[in-house]
């Protein structure tokens, strides 16, 4: 029964297309996927995460996303 050993791993689970994650980071860096966050606003090709599509768009288009940087400072303004 390693089959179902190995599925009570991956205990956070994508209520979208189902997939299992054994860490909830893994999980919400998944979920940027399905919120459009890990596609190229240029190309639009896709990534598997947000990280990897700003990688992308600094290499290959030569742009840095400003609208991030933004929400960084709204991020930063919430904690004080
Ligand atoms: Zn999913
Ligand atoms: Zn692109």
């Amino acid at each position: 029964m390693s089959k179902s050993r190995r599925d009570a791993e991956l205990r956070f689970r994508c209520s979208i297309c189902w997939k299992g994650f054994k860490h909830p980071m893994s999980l919400t860096l998944h979920k940027d996927l399905h919120s459009g966050k890990t596609k190229c606003p240029v190309c639009l090709r896709s990534f598997s995460r947000s990280y990897d599509m700003r990688i992308h768009l600094s290499k290959i288009h030569k742009i840095t996303l400003k609208l991030d940087a933004k929400l960084n400072i709204k991020n930063i303004s919430g904690l004080k």
